[in-house]
């Protein structure tokens, strides 16, 4: 597919247009913007009122104004590097243009003795005298109509000013062609959205500061189309996952009954809910594409392993993958009963496995005498081959890479995948990243989880809470303790965990605190590991190695110190680790005063709510999107015009209407279809028509 010829025009090279050297053109690139249409999407950030005044009466300095005047004297600086002066007089009162660094001639060129100028700047009092320094706008009577009543001000890079950058805009601007329309024509009336090249314009034109609103109808279109564009590429990248061989999984439901039986308790019903969802995916001749998201503590791993059960009751294989060696150790010794209950053959898989041993494992693999495999990235080490693999399942999506994701996809060429993810995140954000997959959430906590009490102590109290400690610990109870993350360097992290571990020693006893961190030998966290999950140590002093899914239900104390360093969703995922038993859990969050505003704000959350949903709409409330996943490995797309956090229902509606426009017209070759390629083209979603083009 080549690109459509009536974008040529906008598709030339940056130096084409007016006033773009070289030079610009790099400048440009910072911005994002390499191609004129680039400019298009690149709205201005604010704006200038330039109304024309009378005088400068009209306005109390210092104050921007824009007066028709006639040039008076001038007066060169008496000594180097003094201001240049030209006395001017509009009509009523007479002040003086300031300028320093400026050649005479240039000015007398600008601004001769006599004539009439239209000038345009701030205005300031100095010693009692209007004055106004390097105006931004000096224009004959008959240019006048050049400068807007508002102009806009657009973001800059370096090397680039405001007229070169809006220079370069209404170049582009000209250049735009009329396009049809992309949008479907019931949604556009409905929100009252102009056409595009109308959009266009009076997003780089706006007549007052309401059209640098994102709810002007032209901007919100143009945040409409980058929405839509990105959801016509996740809908057909799951069109051709979909229409790629997939294996139709059957499960006969006898192993996951089995299962249930064992477990001693019944699922949620979301649980159930999430499962019945899976399950039809994976009977479906399609692959599945599927994100299992559940706040933590809301029992996915049950979830994950019923899946696998049923790829196995199917005749083939499954795999789960962890992001962390603890993660899976932990995974495969909880399901170790379970699948001994179904009589399912289970096998874990790390970086740990070397030689004769890793062979005889690959071998099983192969021949089909593993059913399920557990275990870290080694799993899809490209001489890790199955016999007949049906399922692949991410654990803990957040700490793998988009890129992961998909070679996993491409392991077992039409195996089915479940990515499940403890982040919760804002039905804005989830469309954005995950909407090429499905979605089932888990909404609902198995019974009797009792609320976890929150406390907010200083650090001062150190004494208190260790006092506390013992306590609880004298009562048969288990408790984590995690070191704050002081520099970004785990290094010192390990430095700090170990000082608290000897003094939580010294305090509680020998034997009674274990220490697991990054920097410690895989077999001595394994260790420290099993020796709390087996109750044998009361106090597990951790790093946010623990951070992530570990499960020990009979923690119910949970100590974050200097709670005031994490995210809001570290937080909640910290202290996610505890309250996963029937005894009430605490956790108490001690800082080091005083707290900065936004401190006290993210403390006070976790405080107040437990809800995963609710935190994460205030984390992005607080930080904003791209901040809140870490952009360069989430696959979240940056947007020039639209703000996710604003604009979540116009995602929800982009995905809505992209869906149907692929599902009437798969090969995008209707008149609307055709229309969207060239939004695709024109927002660099090209990728996209490539794999129209194949399919
Ligand atoms: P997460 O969703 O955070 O990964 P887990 O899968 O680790 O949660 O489950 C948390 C705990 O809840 C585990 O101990 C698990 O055995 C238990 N659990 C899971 N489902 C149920 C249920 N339906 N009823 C009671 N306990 C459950
Ligand atoms: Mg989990």
């Amino acid at each position: 597919m080549s690109r459509p010829e009536i974008l040529y025009p906008l598709y030339a090279e940056l130096e084409t247009l007016e006033g773009v050297g070289p030079k610009t053109a790099k400048a440009f690139a910072a911005l994002g913007v390499e191609r004129p249409k680039d400019l298009l999407y690149l709205l201005p950030a604010s704006g200038i009122d330039r109304t024309r005044r009378a005088s400068v009466r009209d306005v109390v300095p210092p104050a921007t104004l824009t007066v028709e005047i006639e040039v008076g004297a001038h007066f060169p600086p008496r000594r180097k590097g003094g201001p240049y002066r030209v006395m001017v007089r509009d009509s009523q009162l007479e002040f003086q243009l300031v300028f320093f660094h400026a050649r005479g001639d240039y000015l007398q060129t600008l601004l001769p003795t006599g004539q009439r100028r239209l000038v345009s700047g701030k205005v300031e009092l100095f010693d009692g005298v209007a004055q106004m320094v390097h105006p931004d706008h000096v224009l004959r009577p008959e240019e006048a109509s050049e400068l807007p009543t508002f102009e806009p001000v657009y973001p800059l890079a370096a090397g680039l000013t405001q007229k070169v950058l809006s220079k370069a805009v209404t170049a582009a601007l000209v250049r735009t062609p009329v396009l049809s329309e992309w949008i479907d024509p019931e949604l556009k009336r409905r929100e009252g959205w102009p056409d595009w090249r109308a959009a266009v314009q009076a997003a780089h034109l706006p007549k007052d500061v309401s059209g640098l609103a994102f709810t002007h109808p032209a901007r919100a279109r143009l945040a409409y189309d980058e929405l839509f564009a990105h959801q016509l590429t996740l809908s057909v990248a799951r069109a051709s996952l979909r229409r790629g061989k997939g294996n139709a999984s059957v499960g006969t439901g006898e192993l996951q009954r089995k299962v249930l039986q064992s477990i001693g308790f019944a699922l949620t019903g979301a649980q159930t809910r999430a499962v019945a969802e899976i399950a039809a995916d994976m009977a479906a001749p399609q692959r599945m594409n599927r994100l299992l998201q559940g706040d933590v503590g809301s029992g996915k791993t049950l979830v994950a392993f019923l899946a696998l059960v049923i790829a196995v009751e199917a005749g083939g294989q499954g795999v789960m993958m962890a992001p962390t060696e603890i993660l899976a150790r932990q995974h495969h010794e909880g399901l170790e009963p379970l699948a001994a209950a179904a009589g399912v053959r289970l096998a874990l898989l790390t970086g740990r496995d070397k030689g004769a041993e890793r062979e005889a494992k690959l071998a099983a693999l192969a021949a089909g005498r593993i059913d399920i495999l557990v275990g870290t990235h080694a799993v899809f080490q490209k001489d890790v081959h199955f016999r007949d693999l049906r399922l692949a399942i991410v654990d803990e999506q957040h700490r793998f890479g988009v890129a992961q994701r998909m070679e996993l996809g491409a392991k077992g060429e039409a195996a089915d995948v479940l990515v499940m993810t403890a982040t919760p995140i804002p039905r804005s954000l989830a469309l954005a990243m995950h909407g090429d997959m499905d979605v089932s959430v888990l909404d609902e906590k198995p019974a009797g989880r009792k609320p976890i009490r929150t406390v907010l102590v200083s650090t001062s109290r150190i004494d208190e809470v260790i006092a506390h400690l013992a306590q609880a610990v004298a009562d048969g109870r288990q408790a984590y303790w995690v070191c704050p993350l002081v520099e970004d360097s785990e290094v010192v992290d390990y430095a700090s965990a170990e000082a608290r571990f000897q003094q939580l020693r010294a305090a509680l006893g020998d034997g009674v605190v274990g220490l697991v961190h990054g920097q410690m030998p895989s077999a001595e966290k394994d260790t420290a590991m099993a020796r709390f999950v087996a109750g044998q140590t009361a106090v597990m002093v951790a790093t946010t190695v623990i951070e992530v899914g570990v499960n020990v239900p009979n923690a119910s104390i949970m100590v974050i110190e200097q709670a005031e360093v994490f995210g809001l969703s570290q937080l909640h995922q910290l202290r996610g680790r505890v309250g996963r038993g029937s005894a009430a859990s605490t956790c108490v969050l001690m800082y080091q005063g005083p707290l900065g505003e936004s401190g006290e704000r993210r403390l006070k959350t976790i405080r107040d709510t437990e809800d995963g949903f609710r935190i994460a709409e205030e984390d992005l409330a607080m930080r904003g999107a791209g901040d809140l996943i870490g952009t360069a490995q989430s696959g979240l797309p940056r947007f020039r015009v639209a703000d996710l956090e604003r604009q979540s229902g116009l995602m929800a509606t982009a995905q809505t209407d992209a869906r149907k426009l692929l599902a009437e017209d798969p090969t995008l070759s209707s008149p609307r279809g055709l229309a969207a390629r060239l939004l695709l083209w024109m927002l660099d979603h090209e990728r996209a028509i490539r794999l129209i083009s194949v399919g």
